[in-house]
């Protein structure tokens, strides 16, 4: 044993399938460590195919006896699972700070929205009841959801719980089994889940996770067994899994990057604003896919500048901000500060250098507000994920929009105003699929799906929410006709 593995917290992660914790054959491993501090928790296999295989086997055989019960037994595993999320809010509220180096509250209201959408996913029953009519005389049309059969889900670093959360209870209600492949940096939420869902009485093999990085997302890709993939991560690799399984047949829906956009017109109230701005960049350290990442500041602009200065001055690292997820993204994002400084932009608040005292292996990056900013700029195009907001100053809002509009992702954007006309403008003329009216941070809550346009998502459901029931499930039409007296014809 090296003395960096002895150094673990917790043991080499584990991979789940069969219900069971099976140690992975792999002899690569990659270090877990807590972007917090730089300490070493864990080792993370990168499993093999072989392993996959297996995990894929034990969803098969689970699949039958799991699909086969009735849907408000299925739900009843997911009450039980929602208490015990309730009743280990704390531990799981710690495991996601370490492992991923969110605040304590960001990491709580990860937890409490596991728990709504848990919740969503225990009204199933109620949500899927499917219709009935009489179409001709004796001749009655229904509709029934079933199930896909074995599904997968990847996952990111950001949300270690949460976005495992977003797939999971509504797939698995809906009679699938499923496959988890966890953010390789943040493993241990995931294995934490697992335990709990057993205690909940979910039956073996229902629920599997396979650790491991690009060859396990391929072999999901690939799997002849695997009916559907969901995918959450950066825009480069959704597109690599969207064409990849849907090239083998298979439904996909993959969320992407962002660059979200907030519309600040002149008549914004001023501290509502400047509060709301700058929560929205820096929650999370930015490392959001509905972070703030633009503002468009129509007209004179500098009154709300200013007090985003004042607001973002108070927010500091390793008190109210959380760590970066590692060394080579605090490099990006301070790589980017200063190409924008030297492309001419002015920067207001410098997060550059960040250090927290007695953490000096943290990967830290304190708030920063980049002013000036041009369209041309790479702050002002691209996904930085930190806690930086890039402001460009415009004339008119027609000339913020065409900005927007011309961006390639379509998450999230938010309008600033006390006017319903522009509000409304707005609304429609930004091209994202997550609008936010005097709202940073626009999350549609269940039963509202969660999902982007453009380059931030691929396929055609939301991943959350209402839309989640359509690509989790399949629609049977059945056509009955009981009375012999009926009449015949072509549509009968
Ligand atoms: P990532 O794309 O690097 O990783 C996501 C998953 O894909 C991980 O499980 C990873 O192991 C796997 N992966 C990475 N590279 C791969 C490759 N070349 N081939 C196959 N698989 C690969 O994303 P991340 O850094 O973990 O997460 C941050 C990104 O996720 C940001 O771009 C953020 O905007 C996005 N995100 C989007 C949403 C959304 O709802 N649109 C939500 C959360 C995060």
């Amino acid at each position: 044993m090296s003395t960096a593995t002895a150094r673990m917290k917790y043991p080499r992660v584990k991979n789940y399938y069969n219900g069971e914790f099976v140690d992975s054959a792999s002899s690569v491993d990659l270090d877990v460590t807590s972007p917090l501090d730089g300490n070493m928790l864990s080792t993370v296999p990168m499993s093999s195919t072989d392993e996959l295989n297996a995990a894929v086997d034990s969803a098969k055989k689970a699949f039958g006896p799991w699909s086969t019960r009735p849907i408000k037994e299925r739900a009843q595993v997911f009450f039980k699972y929602r208490q015990l999320l309730e009743e280990n809010l704390d531990e799981l509220t710690a495991l996601v700070v370490e492992e991923n180096g969110k605040t304590y509250d960001e990491a709580k209201a990860e937890v409490e929205k596991s728990i709504e959408l848990t919740e969503f996913a225990c009204s199933m029953p109620q949500l899927v009841s499917g219709e009935i009519l009489e179409v001709s005389r004796g001749v009655e049309c229904r509709t029934d959801h079933f199930p896909l059969g074995v599904v997968a889900s990847i996952v990111p670093f950001n949300f270690p719980l949460m976005v495992p959360n977003w797939t999971m209870p509504n797939a698995l209600v809906l009679g699938n089994t499923m496959i988890m492949k966890p953010s390789e940096m943040v493993p241990l939420s995931c294995q934490r889940m697992a335990e709990l869902l057993k205690d909940a009485g979910l039956p073996d093999g229902v629920f599997n996770i396979i650790n491991g990085g690009r060859e396990i997302v391929e072999g999901i890709c690939d799997h002849k067994d695997i009916e559907a993939v969901s995918f959450v991560g950066s825009t480069n690799v959704a597109k690599i899994v969207y064409q990849r399984s849907t090239n083998n047949l298979k439904r996909c829906v993959a969320l992407g990057g962002a660059k979200n956009h907030l519309f600040v017109l002149p008549d914004a109230n001023p501290s509502m604003t400047a509060t709301n701005v700058t929560a929205s960049m820096s929650g999370c350290a930015g490392q959001r896919c509905m972070v703030a990442s633009a503002m468009l500041a129509v007209g004179n602009g500098d009154p709300i500048v200013d007090q985003i200065v004042v607001e973002a001055q108070k927010v500091v690292p390793g008190k109210n901000l959380g760590a970066v997820i590692s060394p080579a993204a605090k490099e990006r994002i301070e790589n980017y500060i200063t190409e924008a400084e030297k492309a001419g932009a002015k920067v207001l608040v410098d997060g550059r250098g960040a250090t927290v005292d007695g953490k000096e292996g943290g990967t830290y990056v304190g708030p920063t507000v980049i002013d000036y900013v041009t369209p041309d700029m790479a702050v002002a195009r691209e996904e930085i994920f930190g806690p930086v907001i890039s402001i460009m100053r415009t004339k008119t809002v027609d000339e913020a929009i065409a900005i927007e509009n011309a961006n390639p992702y379509g998450n999230a954007a938010a309008v600033f105003t006390q006017s319903g006309g522009m509000a409304r403008y707005v609304m429609e003329h930004a091209s994202a699929g997550m609008i936010g009216v005097n709202i940073g941070v626009p999350v549609p809550r269940e039963p509202f799906s969660f999902g982007g346009w453009n380059e931030s998502r691929f396929g055609s459901n939301d991943i959350t929410g209402k839309s989640s029931i359509e690509f989790w499930s399949k629609l049977k039409k059945t056509t009955t006709k009981w009375n012999p007296e009926a009449g015949v014809n072509w549509m009968s």
